[in-house]
């Protein structure tokens, strides 16, 4: 019997497009057996590749890899006829995938979902169509794409244009005969770049309206590579499952050749290789650091710029396709086929917006600040409203009735890019948040479906009802996005992977760029940890674990990683001399830190001999006297000295543009406490005294140090006091230790495996003082009396076993009436935030710490810059 049309359908759940994730998403739930309603606007299926028909339009992932893996036999049946398929060659494949698993029963074309709801009562999406249709479902899966809504064009008279006008985006079915025409271009992007050359060939004019010029790079289209093929047929399912494992979602090893230190002649082999290869992950792994040191991505850069000049004529021309205002691969490289050839054709024409901007669109062309040109047709290769477009567009509201166009104002907030709390059973494939756009779509969107539908699995095996992220893990994930993308040069750039394309889209990076096996790693591990930070509700209550699955630094993290791999005997283990010609060892390649003015090497007197010290000026034209810093390397009083510490030392100065005197005190076990604390203090008199001679500024003195040399510099500061001087003027202690109780919950948490282990402080105590001695406060300086001390800056670490007692002297500072900076180094071990130009993301912390040195010198001269 028909049902009533006043009753709305009920499915288990909806999806919105049939592209590559729509279509796969709805072949996954159809196997856990629910009811499923997929809706798209368009009239069939194929998604992006249904609506960018533009004449040139390819994929830019080779095909063989841009491809479902998830049905052995349809891979068999199936074969690419190039290396780059074009559009019209995918869209028949998605066709013939909809037919095989016979997907289209399920899926209601040219129908768009006007707004979803959430009912909090009846644990369901309210779902509304276009026709003013309602159906229910409980789980709400957005496959819309990531580049699916058009960008308006926000170009001043665009509506009054009486020629033709086309957007690459909603390219006419029937196709667009150009033939004869005067055509402009507007936009270089991937779709300009691959539809100009196409559009150049039919058109009597062309004109190229260029606001940013574009990396490309030649497709070398043609069959699909041989040795790929040759993976595929040797063992699909290892290239597939290294695909999965991959950085990209494509099979490829990366390399660890440094732009900036390779030969002349690896720097050409590698560049040409990949040049020859066409291969966007290629091009893009020429160098392990093009992505994050601009000198090395310059490299790149300026051998693809000698590309662009040697195959353009015209040199004015040649120069002004050169890309120059961003860094190689911060917006998305192109392929092309002929791209910068075709300006060497005589009725194509390039106009650089950068020198004359479009005034208006006029009736018949375009109005520049110089120029009236006249048009039969204008195409918009303009882009999209990326990553977040299609998904606030598309009038979502959670529990309470907000919005996601409302919660994501100042930007996209997500949980492993797959869902926002706020908003129970609402899955987004590929979202923000996501490698997708980073990757190979094809294998991220499988990730994604594959996910999404095991967690339904899991949901209904335990009988739960909804699911939805808690605020906790969220925040932890869109900071580690924001982590992962700051110690690139990405956000450098005005993309579209920062939102920078649309007027007034809050400036965020928005795919995750940590890799897609990195990535997969962490969902994994959510599912596995019983849906860390998923809160689950059910007939039978609620369930959450709550937590951040990744709050480490993600260069802190690839080090742990390096270092962990290298197996290297615990320091505890070996004798004194062992652990430091192992200390020495390891610092053998490290970056040497930024340059400074002068360094110079000598002596002071010490309590029982002369101690080494080394003083850095900082660089610049100020050749007056500076504030002082005495600084003591860290090393647990065993370990360590002036070159252990050099970096660090380097850019403290740099950044502070204070004198930093390094002074190395003796070392236990030769001799043992009360020794570099007594040797700290003499230090600190003799500079005092030297002020002048050193180039200081007499009474602008403080102390620095890390971990143990913070520990003496803290003492220092206690026996200056108690001596009536010499007067510091501040402490900088970045990891302090500063008590001899290991028994501090950060003990126990970050006890092992971030280098400096609990079992190794132990050691290190063991070597500096007796058990007797170690309540004494020129050992443990929390212990001590506080008051009238100099103002402090410390550093905790999140990952560092001496972090609480770090805080435990900030607050007893404080208690005691010392202004106290606490600076969290958040998501740092006790030792990267040392690791000056390794560890990037260290690079803030120091900074932190270079600018509370300058409040303890207020009358400071302004620091050179360091970035
Ligand atoms: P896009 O990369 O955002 O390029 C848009 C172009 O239009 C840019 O050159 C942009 O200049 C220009 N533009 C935008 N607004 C303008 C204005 N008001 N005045 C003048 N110029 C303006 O968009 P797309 O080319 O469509 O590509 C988007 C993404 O889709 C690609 O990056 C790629 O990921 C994907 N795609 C892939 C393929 C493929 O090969 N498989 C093909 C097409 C697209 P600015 O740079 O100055 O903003």
């Amino acid at each position: 019997m028909d049902k009533p049309a006043s009753v709305p359908d009920r499915f288990d759940a909806v999806v919105v497009g049939a592209g590559f994730s729509g279509l796969y998403m709805l072949y996954r739930l159809r196997q856990l057996g629910l009811s499923v309603k997929v809706f798209d606007s368009a009239g069939d299926v194929g998604g992006t590749w249904y609506w960018n028909r533009y004449p040139g339009a390819r994929c830019d992932i080779p095909t063989t890899d841009y491809t479902y893996s998830f049905d052995p036999e349809l891979e068999k049946e199936w074969t690419w006829s190039e290396k780059y398929a074009t559009q019209p060659e995918i869209l028949d494949y998605l066709r013939f995938v909809a037919d095989r698993h016979g997907l289209r029963s399920d899926i209601e074309f040219s129908t768009t979902v006007t707004s979803a709801r959430w009912d909090e009562p009846g644990k369901q999406w309210r779902i509304t169509t276009g026709g003013g249709r309602e159906v229910r479902c409980r789980y709400y899966i957005m496959a819309t794409g990531c580049l699916s809504m058009p960008k308006s064009p926000d170009i001043d008279g665009a509506g009054r244009f009486a020629g033709q006008v086309y957007f690459t985006s909603r390219w006419p079915h029937e196709g667009a005969d150009l033939t004869g025409q005067r055509v402009a271009v507007i936009g270089t992007g991937s779709s300009g770049i691959q539809s100009i050359p196409l559009i150049a060939r039919q058109a009597r004019q062309l004109t190229v309206f260029q606001r940013t010029a574009n990396f490309s790079i030649p497709a070398h289209n043609g069959p699909p590579p041989a040795g790929r093929l040759q993976q595929l047929d040797g063992d699909r399912d290892a290239y597939r499952h290294a695909a999965r494992w991959s950085r990209g979602g494509v099979p490829l090893e990366p390399t660890d050749v440094l732009g900036v230190t390779a030969s002349e002649a690896v720097r050409r082999e590698r560049f040409e290789a990949a040049w020859e290869q066409g291969e966007l992950f290629g091009i893009l792994n020429v160098f392990a650091d093009q992505g994050v040191n601009p000198p090395s991505n310059d490299i790149v850069a300026e051998m693809i710029r000698e590309k662009i000049r040697a195959a353009v004529e015209d040199p004015e021309t040649a120069e002004a396709l050169c890309p120059k205002d961003h860094y190689f691969g911060t917006k998305r490289p192109c392929l092309d086929t002929g791209y910068f050839e075709t300006y060497n054709l005589p009725h194509v024409r390039l106009v650089d917006l950068r020198k004359q901007p479009i005034v208006s669109i006029t009736e018949d062309g375009i109005e520049t600040a110089d120029e009236s040109f006249g048009f039969d047709a204008i195409v918009y290769a303009t882009g999209f409203d990326a990553m977040t477009g299609a998904l606030v567009g598309a009038d979502v509201a959670g529990r309470d009735g907000v919005s996601l166009r409302e919660k994501w104002a100042a930007g996209p907030s997500t949980y492993l890019g797959l869902m926002t709390a706020g908003f129970p059973n609402f899955f987004m494939l590929t979202g923000p948040g996501s490698p997708s756009v980073l990757s190979n779509m094809t294998v991220s969107i499988e990730q994604h479906v594959d996910w999404v539908a095991r967690c339904l699995e899991d949901l209904r095996d335990e009988g739960l009802e909804t699911i939805e992220p808690t605020a906790q893990a969220e925040a932890g994930w869109d900071q580690h996005v924001q982590d992962c993308g700051a110690i690139t040069l990405y956000p450098t750039a005005n993309s579209w992977y920062m939102g920078a394309n649309v007027p007034g889209k809050p400036r965020v990076f928005l795919p995750y760029i940590g890799g897609v096996d990195a990535y997969r790693q962490a969902c994994d591990e959510v599912a596995t940890r019983d849906y860390l930070g998923f809160r689950m509700t059910g007939p039978g209550g609620t369930r959450c674990r709550d937590g951040v699955v990744r709050s480490m630094q993600p260069d802190v993290a690839m080090v742990m990683e390096f270092v962990n791999a290298l197996g290297l005997p615990p320091m505890e283990t070996l004798s004194a001399a062992d652990a430091r010609a192992l200390m020495t060892a390891t610092a053998e390649n490290r970056p040497p830190g930024p340059e400074v003015g002068k360094v110079t090497d000598g002596v002071i007197p010490g309590p029982d001999g002369d101690l080494p010290y080394r003083l850095y000026r900082p660089a610049g034209p100020f050749e007056g006297p500076r504030p002082l810093v005495v600084y003591f390397h860290g090393g647990g009083w065993v370990l360590g000295n002036l070159d252990s510490d050099d970096p660090l030392c380097r850019d403290l100065c740099a950044r502070s543009g204070a004198v930093v005197v390094s002074v190395n005190y003796r070392h236990a076990p030769e001799v043992r406490f009360p020794a570099a604390a007594l040797d700290a203090f003499a230090a600190v008199q003799w500079a005092d005294a030297n002020a002048i001679e050193l180039g200081g500024i007499p009474g602008q003195l403080a102390v620095a140090g890390w971990s143990a040399g913070a520990n003496v510099a803290a003492v220092a500061c206690q026996l200056a006091r108690d001596a009536g001087g010499p007067h510091i003027t501040g402490q900088l202690l970045l990891c302090p230790a500063v008590d001899s109780d290991l028994t501090r919950p950060s003990y126990e948490e970050n006890g092992d495996g971030y280098i400096l282990t609990t079992a190794l402080m132990r050691w290190f105590w063991d070597h500096y003082a007796d058990p007797a001695d170690r309540g004494d406060p020129r050992a443990a300086p929390l212990r001590g009396d506080l008051a009238g001390l100099p103002p402090a800056c410390i550093v905790a670490a999140d990952f560092d076993p001496l972090r609480d007692e770090g805080v435990a002297y900030a607050r007893a500072l404080e208690a005691a009436g010392v202004p106290v900076r606490l600076a969290r180094a958040r998501g740092h071990t006790h030792t990267s935030v040392t690791m000056v130009d390794v560890v990037i993301s260290g690079a803030p912390v120091r900074a932190e710490m270079a600018a509370a040195l300058g409040d303890f010198f207020p009358a400071a001269e302004p620091p050179a810059h360091v970035s």
